[in-house]
């Protein structure tokens, strides 16, 4: 079988990614410069990884939509990467609009184009928190979608092995797979280090101290994640008539 993986270098698809290699005959990895604030750090870590891994590594480069997609943390400099808990509310800042949709769009076109039968996505359980698009009804209806856009002939199905994982059942798995975890850059601040605050940051300290693997990350703030908690989820369903508080 021959797959397609969405890889931005991050430590979800750098699992996924090594456990392609394992599971598939080719594998083409496709990372998206789409104008994000940590861009530099992240496709230089996905070129890396790649070339550990002996895969083939393109990078889209959608940079024009930075400022075509304002209002997100990532692409607009002027609004600051939230810190706290990777499911607080305050990460609706880090949304793209649409994001997961157009990466793996472009990839599905570029599997089609290869005569390639999967395009894979390393979208998990602590993503559905913030972004509609990395959920699993989501990618049972762009499966669906995919089915009606291609030729029989031509139609990648897609594969997101991940979508019921937490990032510690992750870590666990490229673990003792020995992917290359540490090459891997997950921050969205982007500077010389992780920064240990923004909600990427807290979800993979925590990742590796549950999964009770040791961390090679060096974070400028190493205990920050242990200061933040989860909160509490909202128990007042919203358009129901309740009084605005
Ligand atoms: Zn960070």
């Amino acid at each position: 079988v021959s797959a397609v993986i969405v890889f931005s270098g991050g430590l979800d698809s750098t699992v996924a990614l090594t456990e392609a290699t394992k599971l598939h005959d080719r594998v083409l990895a496709v990372s998206f410069n789409y104008g994000q604030r940590h861009r530099h750090r992240e496709l230089a870590a996905a070129r890396d990884i790649a070339r550990q891994l002996g895969v083939t590594h393109h990078v889209v480069d959608l940079g024009c939509l930075a400022e075509l997609l304002p209002g997100s943390s990532l692409t607009d400099l002027g609004i600051p990467v939230p810190h706290g808990h990777y499911a607080a509310e305050s990460m609706q800042a880090t949304v793209v609009p649409n994001r997961n949709m157009i990466m793996l769009s472009i990839a599905a076109g570029i599997a089609g184009a290869h005569g390639m039968e999967q395009v894979i996505t390393a979208v998990h359980a602590g993503d559905h928190y913030v972004y509609p698009d990395c959920r699993p009804e989501f990618m049972a209806s762009l499966d669906i979608a995919l089915n009606l856009a291609f030729t029989t002939a031509q139609r990648p199905v897609l594969d997101a092995p991940y979508v019921q994982l937490t990032k510690a059942e992750i870590v666990s798995r490229g673990y003792a797979m020995g992917a290359p975890m540490d090459l891997s850059w997950s921050c969205y601040e982007g500077g010389a280090r992780h920064c240990g605050r923004c909600g990427t940051c807290v979800e993979r300290c925590s990742a590796f101290e549950d999964a009770g693997v040791h961390d090679p990350t060096l974070y400028e703030d190493p205990h920050y994640f242990r200061t933040v908690t989860e909160p509490e989820p909202s128990t007042t369903p919203s358009g129901t008539g309740g009084v605005a508080t």
